[in-house]
């Protein structure tokens, strides 16, 4: 048997075989081989009335780069507001509890817009950004045990470390270890980045950083799915799409018949309208300030249609008057301070919840009378639409797969990897929903 063993491994090819009698002692074999071998990415079996043949697929590129540095192209934001540059990158080895993922495909989401712009947020550079993604694990750090080379997953700007009191509460997905950090630029477990050019550090974002052939996360930020899911349309399920789908499904959890308000139009809202659509809700007022948005947005469940600068009179007035008195639930997808006032103040008193998605400026203030309050309305805010990315992301993928959730729609635009900056022209000019960047072209 060592001798079979022996010649896989040192198999010139990418795919060695052996014939033999009786599979199944050579099947658990190689499961053995292959939980110590990881680079040993398939093993199947032909059978042949005279025949038996075992085929084991080595991944050679996982062979000769584990614990190496990587050396590839990454598209480095120098300076706020500056048009991306591709540069080669050099990534080093994932550490304890972490994980080097080939990324395949990324989109941009408009987080990501935000700090590259560092208007009203943080600023940090040089640093990659990117975090909404699909890839395959490259290699693994020490002490990781439920990801192996070959297993194909979405990062996870917000992580799950599986043992704090958030990650064990069944309310929330706020991990006390890997939840959002948009201020840190370094990976937790050593202070450090793992991404230089020339010994110059280049910083992390939201501890994803896909915007780079290769990158480094901790592995409770990368939840593994199902590896016939196309990863070039469930990469829109790391970030925006679970997001709004779940602000809805699982926060605002509109009831079947009722009113719901969507401010922002974006991919984020979009799936939140979607959202209110699978509930039954039998009104989806969408609230945009660019009308290019209303003939899409049909599409996913939007019933009406409302631009605040149709009118002189705040936005929740008129959502008021259409609706005897406000809307039962409405979800705020802008990121817009004031949409977000409007999105509490135009839910019905009573019984009206709002819930805020977007991601506001640093210096904003949320101002609001509390009588607001006092008449029975409920305020509530979300990341990631409230799932746990490594317990409940792998079941929204299956949604797709089983085609209870459609992707493609969403999907508007494609561009290679060296044309990075015309998705972010689009997101500014609110051209388009998603658009994927693939990183092989
Ligand atoms: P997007 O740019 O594609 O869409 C935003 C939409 O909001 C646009 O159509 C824009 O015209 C509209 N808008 C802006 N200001 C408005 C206003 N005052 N009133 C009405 N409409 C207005 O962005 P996206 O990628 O869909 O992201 C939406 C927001 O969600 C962003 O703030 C993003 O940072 C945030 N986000 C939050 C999370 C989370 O977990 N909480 C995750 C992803 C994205
Ligand atoms: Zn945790």
């Amino acid at each position: 048997m060592n001798s079979m063993y022996m010649s896989l491994t040192n198999a010139p090819s990418k795919q060695a075989s052996l014939t033999c009698k009786n599979i199944s002692p050579l099947d658990s074999y190689f499961k053995r081989c292959q939980a110590s071998k990881p680079q040993f990415t398939r093993i199947f079996f032909q059978v042949s009335k005279r025949k038996k043949r075992i085929v084991c697929q080595v991944n050679m590129s996982a062979q000769s780069t584990a614990g190496q540095v990587i050396r590839c192209k990454a598209a480095v934001a120098w300076e706020a507001g500056k048009p991306l540059v591709i540069e080669e990158v050099e990534v080093a080895p994932p550490q304890e509890m972490e994980v080097r993922l080939k990324i395949l495909f990324t989109s941009l989401c408009h987080t990501d817009v935000y700090f590259w712009e560092a208007k009203g947020q943080t600023s940090l550079f040089p640093r990659i950004f990117g975090h909404e993604a699909g890839g395959i694990v490259e290699s693994v750090g020490e002490g990781v045990t439920h990801l192996k080379p070959g297993d194909h997953v979405l990062p996870v700007f917000t992580g799950e470390c599986g043992n704090c009191r958030h990650c064990k509460s069944k309310e929330s997905n706020m991990c006390d270890l890997l939840r959002i950090n948009t201020d840190r630029g370094v990976m937790l477990s050593d202070g450090k980045t793992r991404f230089s050019i020339n010994g110059k550090p280049i910083y992390h974002f939201v501890g994803t950083s896909t915007f780079s052939e290769y990158t480094v996360a901790h592995v409770g930020s990368v939840a593994k799915i199902n590896p016939a899911a196309p990863l070039d349309k469930v990469c829109i399920l790391s970030c925006g799409i679970s997001t709004g789908l779940g602000a809805t499904l699982n926060v605002a959890k509109p009831t079947k018949g009722s009113t719901v308000a969507i401010f922002g139009l974006g991919a984020v809202g979009l799936a939140a309208a979607e959202g209110a659509s699978i509930a039954g809700a039998s009104r989806i007022i969408g609230v945009d300030l660019n009308p290019n948005r209303f003939e899409e947005a049909k599409k996913f469940g939007c019933t009406e249609f409302v631009n605040p600068k149709d009118h002189n009179k705040p936005v929740q007035e008129v959502l008021a008057e259409m609706t005897n008195g406000g809307v039962d639930r409405s979800v705020e997808c802008t990121g817009n301070i004031n949409a977000m006032i409007s999105a509490f103040e135009c839910v019905h008193d009573g019984w009206g919840v709002a819930v805020l998605v977007g991601v506001p400026n640093r210096d904003d203030a949320f101002k609001t009378h509390p009588v607001n309050f006092l008449n029975e309305r409920t305020l509530k805010g979300t990341f990631f639409g409230n799932y746990k990315p490594r317990s409940d992301l792998p079941s929204v993928v299956e949604k797709y797969m089983n085609k209870e959730l459609e992707l493609e729609k969403f999907i508007t635009q494609q561009v290679a990897f060296r044309d990075i900056n015309k998705a972010f022209d689009y997101m500014l000019a609110g051209e388009g929903i998603r658009c994927i960047i693939r990183m092989d072209a």
